[in-house]
């Protein structure tokens, strides 16, 4: 799994556990070294994240790149949403930041969506990378459950925000369960 971000990590070990494969994360795997960010898009930095973990080890790779999006701001903070406070910021300078821009430039309209693409690289195999969403409303922050933005996130699909939803609430209607089950669906396609 091409990520350190310990939040992700643990949603993505529970969404795949009950499949057959064994998931090592970058220190398992002997991967030492940075993976960057450097695009624009969901799909682009998924795919170089993935790539180079896959040429690095040899072995199947699963990366993601995730943001969350406030329509009302032109999708703002999207791919950006780890990294637009600066490197100084924590998880909660950002969720109270973001509250903070929306207040200031779009309190009207708070709704917002997570967006999650997932990447799987293979050696000798084509890549597969595919995408899930969530949307929601921005509000006060509530709950300690999920990382990042959850306390804030009400989430359409629950009545509650992320970070009162259980582990398992938000697994079965998050981003990134939406994107894996995209990647099953692709991976039984290829099959077929
Ligand atoms: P990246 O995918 O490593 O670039 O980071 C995505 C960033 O988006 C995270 O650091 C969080 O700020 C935010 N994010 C993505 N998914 C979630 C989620 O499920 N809950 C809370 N924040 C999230």
């Amino acid at each position: 799994m091409a990520s350190r971000n310990p939040g992700k990590l643990a949603e993505l070990r529970r969404l795949l556990g009950g499949h057959p494969w064994e998931l090592v994360d970058l220190d398992g795997a002997g991967f030492s070294g940075e993976l960057e960010e450097p695009g624009a898009t969901y799909d682009e930095n998924s795919a170089l994240k993935a790539q180079a973990v896959c040429s690095a080890t040899g072995l199947a790779a699963l990366a993601d790149d995730s943001g969350i999006e406030v329509p009302a701001l032109g999708g703002w903070p999207g791919p950006a949403s780890a990294r637009w406070m600066g490197g100084a910021a924590t998880d909660v300078d950002r969720l109270h930041g973001l509250l903070a821009e929306v207040e200031r430039r779009c309190a009207n309209d708070r709704r917002a969506r997570y967006v999650c693409v997932v990447t799987l690289a293979r050696p000798g195999r084509e890549t597969v990378s595919v995408r899930g969403e969530t949307s929601g409303v921005l509000v006060a922050p509530s709950g300690s459950g999920g990382f990042g933005y959850d306390p804030a996130f009400l989430s359409d699909d629950l009545g509650i925000t992320f970070g009162e939803a259980t582990a398992e609430a938000k697994d079965g209607v998050s981003h990134r369960a939406r994107a894996l089950a995209a990647l099953l669906v692709a991976l039984d396609a290829e099959r077929a």
